[in-house]
């Protein structure tokens, strides 16, 4: 049961946020979960299909425009549409369509263990006919460019002629919403359709973005159980392919749809798209399906975490990370976007989300997709660099805000570009990966550059001020407050930052000196320089406040009023849709955590007090408005020993989006939320880290649960992890034995131990 969405009423309110609950993806691409038919009159729509990275510029049309803004804007764009199939029903050509006649019952449900989403209707139409119809469809695991679709109509009480349209249309928009900030306010139409023809029996239809001169391509081919004459027209936007049949048993459908984009496939993306199509056109749906399965029997086995005692969250996690599968990109083009590819939230931007909320899910389960993640970033580290001149810098790389291609696409600085801890950010993901996989090519070859270069960038834009070192005029995670001296976060991830830059260098230095000669060749590394940094790292200032005994957020973060809090009233949450930005910067407010994470991070940094008096503080003046904000509270409660409300924040974050909490899941799924989710379990409950020192555990058990069960790799070995109600028992399932920390005390791992749980 807990493997499967479902969703058996039709309620017209419900659909745009269904289209994002039942979308399917493969990193590559997505389609949103929208009706084949249409919806006709029953509600509006975000019919979308969206290939990771493929994108177009945009100019950003600023007021007032100030030095080194930025000009354009990349935005995912909405491509083509391969969904529609309509049917028709008897000489009177009644089309099939929940606008119309009578919905007898409609149920949907996807499927996570095998990629396969369906929709069952038993309709009538205004004259009376009645069919079963039950569409399925999947978007290939093992076959980026593939979606499939499946069709079964089955008479009732009506049999006779029915017609089928199948439909490839070029003519598609973005979706706008001009009153929303996390929304696109313009340019709905950006594809114009450049061809649509027939090859053989193929459809096909090219689109091209005009500023960023990419295009895409459709091939479809559909085929009808009992074979009849195919009729074929060619639209300037759209083509189409007709079938009439006779329905006097169950009639299948099946419709191949193939994309290929220049950005992937080169020029040839008619040639490709049809080659793909010609050797994936020989499998049913069913081998199709069956592929899909296996692709993802092999998933969970190390990708799910079980829960014994809740089977609401147990479907919830599953959701989560089954999402986050289905979104990640898995090329040097593209990566995972604030939406994934379920809507068009955000514009198809990535962010710190990656790093921080959905990497450590795929480093400690599925390594070869984290390590994808990282390759991405290095793609674009000169876009950094270029970055970091044109504001200014003399050196170093500044990672930007918000992007597809590695220009920053943020046009509202004081919560884009000046959240500098994105560098730092990508600089501890590198960080993660090495202690996790001990992948010391990599690091010679990848990470020690980006460590490098982002420990340049904050050497150069920090000052030394009574001996310490201090970062001015940033902004920190919590978007509320804003463009501040000596943000607690920035400035601690920078520290860590530094120091590694340092540590990697004697570490390739030990480990391969001719690599590290190569290396400090090319990047022109000196011996004054490493001590700059380390010089840097050691005396960073980390502003703390000795009444309170916490770590203030920034400077003068604890000058100001606190926010009314009583007398806001519910309706004006989130604030950023009430109170103009300078309204909120002069309280104490927070939109999300902010020195709370950097203490989850880097929690050696600060003494166990310290962390748990800034917790307390900190909680009073946080909205979670952000939906990256109650998984990181459920972590640190747990860590401070408050298991009631870790509780509370984790089961805020575990159906965010099934239970539509944030009220925008229309517009997509919240992929940092959902890595969050993993995040509250492994790091919080089980209390998980990765540090230097080694890997180590801090187990509870969430109340009633009975068990929870989930793997991870690491150094080469994979582990099971059990906590029931009295133990946590690990055990070693492949790999050599290694040392481990369960409550701080080490012990060896060689094949099973079980530790009774600290209460
Ligand atoms: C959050 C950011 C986040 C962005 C994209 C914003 O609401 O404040 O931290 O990166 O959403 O998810």
């Amino acid at each position: 049961m807990t493997w499967k969405i479902t969703t058996n009423y039709l309620d017209k309110n419900e659909l745009m946020k269904e289209e994002s609950i039942y979308m399917l993806g493969n990193g590559y691409l997505g389609v949103r979960g929208n009706f084949e038919e249409g919806y006709g009159e029953l509600s509006s729509s975000i019919r979308g299909t969206y290939i990771n990275a493929f994108h177009e510029e945009i100019d950003i049309n600023y007021g007032e425009k100030l030095f080194a803004f930025p000009e354009t804007q990349q935005k995912l764009v909405n491509v083509i549409d391969s969904q529609e199939i309509e049917i028709y029903l008897g000489i009177e050509r009644e089309r099939f369509s929940l606008a119309e006649g009578e919905t007898l019952s409609h149920s949907r449900a996807l499927h996570m263990d095998r990629g396969v989403s369906e929709r069952t209707i038993h309709w009538r139409s205004p004259l009376g006919k009645e069919i079963l119809v039950t569409f399925q469809r999947l978007v290939s695991f093992v076959h980026k460019e593939l979606f499939v679709q499946n069709v079964k109509i089955e008479p009732v009480n009506f049999y006779g002629k029915v017609e089928i349209i199948s439909k490839v249309n070029g003519d598609v928009s973005n979706f706008v919403d001009k009153k929303d900030p996390r929304v696109a306010s313009s340019h709905a139409k950006i594809l114009s359709t450049i061809e649509s023809k027939v090859i053989g029996e193929y459809l096909v239809v090219v689109n091209e973005t005009k500023a960023s001169q990419l295009k895409v391509c459709c091939v479809s081919d559909f085929e009808v159980s009992s074979s009849h004459l195919k009729e074929v027209e060619v639209f300037s936007k759209h083509v189409e392919a007709n079938i009439t049949s006779d329905l006097e048993t169950t009639i299948e459908i099946t419709k191949w749809n193939v994309f290929t984009d220049t950005l992937r496939h080169g020029e040839q993306i008619i040639n490709s798209g049809c080659e793909k199509l010609d050797s994936v056109r020989k499998y049913s749906f069913l081998e199709l399906a069956e592929e899909q399965k296996n692709y993802l029997m092999n998933f969970w086995e190390c990708g799910d975490i079980q829960i014994d005692g809740d089977n609401r969250l147990q479907e919830g996690i599953r959701f989560n990370v089954y999402q986050l599968l289905q979104s990640i990109g898995r090329d040097n083009y593209s990566n995972i976007a604030a939406k994934g590819l379920s809507g068009e939230g955000y514009e198809g931007h990535y962010f710190w989300d990656t790093e921080i909320y959905i990497f450590p899910v795929f480093l400690m389960t599925y390594p070869e997709l984290a390590k994808q993640l990282l390759l991405y970033r290095y793609s674009i580290l000169e876009n950094a660099k270029n970055r970091a001149k044109e504001m200014g810098h003399k050196q170093g790389a500044l990672y930007p805000w918000r992007t597809i291609s590695g220009t920053e696409c943020s046009a509202f600085f004081p919560a884009g570009t000046a959240q500098y801890h994105i560098s730092a950010d990508i600089a501890y993901s590198y960080i993660q990966y090495y202690l996790v996989t001990e992948d010391i090519e990599f690091l010679a070859k990848y990470g020690a550059e980006v460590l490098i270069e982002t420990a340049r960038l904050w050497v150069d834009m920090g000052h030394y001020h009574e001996g310490l070192f201090k970062i001015d005029a940033v902004t920190g995670p919590d978007e509320y407050t804003c463009i501040v001296n000596n943000n607690y976060y920035t400035n601690v991830l920078a520290k860590h930052n530094m120091n590694w830059a340092v540590k990697v260098c004697h570490l390739l230095h030990e480990n391969n000196p001719e690599l590290f000669n190569e290396l400090s060749k090319k990047l022109r590394i000196t011996e004054e320089e490493m001590s700059e940094w380390l010089r840097a790292s050691e005396n960073m200032y980390l502003p703390y406040d000795e009444t309170l005994d916490i770590n203030m957020q920034d400077d003068t973060f604890l000058q100001k009023d606190v926010w009314d809090f009583e007398g806001t009233p519910k309706e004006n949450y989130p604030l950023l849709l009430h109170y103009h930005p300078l309204t909120l910067y002069r309280y104490q407010v927070c939109k999300q955590p902010d020195t709370v994470l950097a203490h989850f991070l880097l929690e050696d940094e600060q003494e166990e007090r310290v962390i748990k008096n800034s917790y307390n503080y900190y909680e009073k003046l946080t909205t979670h408005d952000s939906s990256l904000s109650s998984c990181i509270f459920s972590i640190m409660a747990s860590k401070v020993g408050y298991k009631e409300k870790a509780n509370y924040y984790f089961m805020e974050t575990a159906r965010l989006d099934l239970d539509n909490s944030h009220k925008n899941t229309k517009d997509g799924l919240h992929m940092a939320n959902m890595g969050g989710t993993w995040m509250a379990i492994i790091y919080g409950f089980a209390g998980m880290r990765i540090k230097e020192s080694g890997l180590s555990f801090s187990p509870s058990l969430p109340e009633g649960w009975k068990q929870y069960v989930f793997k991870i790799k690491y150094l080469g070995r994979l582990i099971e992890i059990m906590i029931n109600q009295s133990e946590i028992i690990l055990t070693l399932l492949s790999g050599e034995p290694f040392v481990i920390k369960i409550y701080n005390k080490e012990t060896m791992l060689s094949d099973r131990i079980v530790r009774n749980l600290e209460v």
